[in-house]
């Protein structure tokens, strides 16, 4: 055989050049890679020996061994597995066989380093990330089951790569790194040790270097010794009734760098369609990033034993976000990319059961286990209430895992809304929630007071989130969800006989009030208080406009009704004022003193401060006067 020098394919080229030439970060990672390789090799050698084991040649030796050349300074990836034949060295190390590479190429171009790392790592591009550290390249490679001969095959990635017949005493790829010069901390013992830990401690095969060791026959001399660097043992795939709990929990601490032991293991398998193992974990804390709209999520994937993802959030809803663990198949393409995730009918399925799994494990703990749920609620209830919004074929099963307080547990106890249901009143359709800072402020709210009247219990929602939740999930088997703060409340409808007592009344309220609000109207919801303000069915609530006004936010300015109570005696009095048609002006100032009182008790504050306490003093002077 001829030595032959070869071009490489265009895309190559281009992608040789920018991973040599933008990639700086996660550089290691090209072990990985490299190992990754060697697993797929032994694999398919493995699968090849099942089905004729002339192939081994008697040679049983599955193993991949790492060998740093300080001398050479050169770092070898080394595999008894499958190898590779002339033609099949060309064809491999010599083009992409990725169909999408051009397009991979061009979103490498736009991106910033830090992502083309990521990018790199979903596409997979594994052997020739080997350039990020070496300035050349040697492969010696002997094709399993055929005569002696073997290919070396050799690049500096300068356009061309070499190949040509080369002796090679068993089966195999070697790997050689001709290491740059300030690449060469990779022949480092303990670097090599750790990233072999970090990236592929759960390789089938083991992955052995010769290390240095005290002899234990002659003291005082060192002996050479293979080591087997990773444990081989994934623990997901073990038999669960094996693992120990404290195995579980160092496990998770190792994947989540979390300092606590989880709140909750869940551990299973499926076979049927789709076969997968999926190891996940529920925390008992929460991650101080999880608001942050960067925060990584998803569990990491590993198809045949080989890492994908390390976060792979195609598998994970956003509402599930505190999930940690490990998926395992290998019913997924080993090359599987974000984009190609989208589409995977598998994946999907995956998914689905992974979230099923989840919810039914949190009804569970709430049911048998109500101090452990509580613990996880208050961690994480707020990010699992967001899947009421976002996952649709969902909301009712999260919606039954919610707990409030309300008008009728005690303080710091909770209800939900199956039992909200199960002590419904007769003659009560809705489910009734408000919304507010906290329980304290909301208890004495006036919005409450018929409903505390009738026995109505009133659920109170305190997150910032609730209103934009509760408007996502409308209704809860077959009840209306409806905010005491907002609409029109027809749980008094004597009152409602009254309308044509004030009509007159109203009426001026209105005239004076046209600015400010919509309508005025009799109350279905006052039984001490006077008045109050009243949003629309479907404005934002006050709660949630603070908020956005907080952010920076314009905030649709949606005008509001305001209710009077036609049973407090204010305005059986106020009716024979206007009646009298004698102190107009009078009957203004304290029209305007009732808006103002209205919006202190919807948690705003009045327009003007100073004209709200003026008209209050002058009252109490005209007050002491008379007296
Ligand atoms: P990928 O592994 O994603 O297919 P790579 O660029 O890493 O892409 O490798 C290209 C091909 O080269 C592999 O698909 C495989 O056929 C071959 N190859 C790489 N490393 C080895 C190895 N150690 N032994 C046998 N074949 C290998």
């Amino acid at each position: 055989m001829q030595s032959r020098k070869i071009e490489f394919k265009t895309e190559i080229n281009q992608l040789l050049d920018l991973m040599i030439n933008s990639l700086y970060t996660h550089k290691e990672v090209f072990l990985r890679e490299l190992i990754s390789n060697s697993s797929d090799a032994l694999d398919k050698l493995k699968l090849s020996s099942l089905i004729n084991d002339d192939i081994l040649q008697g040679d049983n030796t599955f193993k991949i061994k790492i060998i740093p050349d300080k001398d050479k300074k050169t770092l070898t990836v080394s595999d008894t597995g499958i190898g590779m034949t002339e033609e099949e060295v060309v064809k491999n190390l010599g083009t992409i066989a990725h169909s999408n590479t051009k397009e991979f190429i061009e979103k490498l171009k736009e991106n910033s380093s830090e992502n083309n790392f990521e990018l790199i790592g979903q596409f997979g591009v594994g052997f020739y990330s080997a350039f990020m550290v070496a300035d050349k390249v040697t492969v010696i490679t002997r094709k399993a089951g055929s005569d002696n001969k073997a290919v070396k095959w050799e690049s500096k990635a300068d356009g061309f790569f070499l190949v040509e017949e080369a002796e090679k005493e068993n089966r195999g790829t070697d790997v050689i790194l001709h290491l740059k010069d300030d690449e060469i901390d990779f022949l480092n013992e303990w670097t090599i040790r750790e990233l072999v830990k970090k990236y592929s401690d759960f390789i089938e095969y083991p992955i052995v270097m010769d290390v240095e060791k005290e002899s234990t026959v002659v003291k005082g001399e060192k002996v050479i010794e293979e080591e087997v660097l990773n444990s081989r043992t994934a623990i997901w795939i073990r038999n669960k009734d094996e693992i120990k709990e404290t195995e579980y929990c160092e496990f998770y601490k190792h994947i989540s760098h979390d300092f606590n032991d989880p709140l909750e293991i869940i551990h299973y398998n499926v076979e049927g369609t789709v076969e997968f193992t999926a190891l996940l974990f529920i925390p008992r804390k929460k991650p101080f990033n999880i608001h942050f709209t960067d925060y990584k999520f998803g569990p990491m994937l590993y198809v045949k034993r080989v890492q994908i993802m390390e976060n792979c959030e195609d598998l994970l809803p956003p509402y599930l976000r505190f999930v940690k663990g490990v998926v395992e198949t290998s019913d997924l393409p080993l090359n599987i990319s974000r984009e190609t995730f989208q589409n995977n009918r598998q994946a999907e399925i995956i998914k689905k059961n992974i979230v099923s799994k989840i919810l039914d494990t949190l009804k569970k703990m709430k049911q048998n286990d109500f101090d452990k749920y509580l613990t996880f609620y208050k961690e994480f209830g707020k990010v699992l209430k967001e899947g009421i919004h976002l996952d649709f074929g969902k909301k009712e099963d999260i919606a039954s895992l919610l707990l409030f307080e309300s008008t009728k547990t005690e303080k710091g106890k909770f209800t939900d809304l199956e039992k909200y249901i199960e002590n419904m009143k007769p003659d009560q359709e809705e489910i009734f929630y408000i919304t507010g800072e906290s329980r304290d402020k909301l208890e004495n709210s006036p919005y409450l007071e018929a409903f505390k009247e009738k026995e109505f219990e009133v659920l109170f929602m305190t997150d910032e989130i609730d209103d934009f939740i509760m408007g996502s999930l409308l209704e809860y088997k077959g009840k209306k969800l409806k905010s005491v703060i907002k609409g029109d409340v027809k749980i008094q409808e004597e009152d409602k006989a009254k309308e044509k007592e004030f009509k007159g009344l109203l009426k001026f309220i209105k005239e004076q009030l046209k600015d400010k609000v919509e309508d005025v109207r009799i109350s279905g919801r006052l039984k001490n208080s006077p008045c109050c303000i009243v949003a629309g069915e479907h404005d934002i609530d006050p709660q949630m406009a603070k908020i956005f006004e907080a952010m920076g936010q314009e905030v649709p300015k949606s005008k509001k009704t305001l209710e009077i109570n036609p049973n407090h005696k204010l305005f059986t009095m106020l009716n024979n004022l206007y009646k009298d048609k004698k102190e107009n002006e009078k009957l203004e100032n304290f029209v305007k003193l009732l808006y103002e009182q209205a919006l202190v008790l919807e948690g705003s504050k009045p327009e003007n401060p100073v004209d709200f306490v003026n008209r209050i003093v002058d009252i109490m002077s005209e007050n002491l006067e008379t007296k």
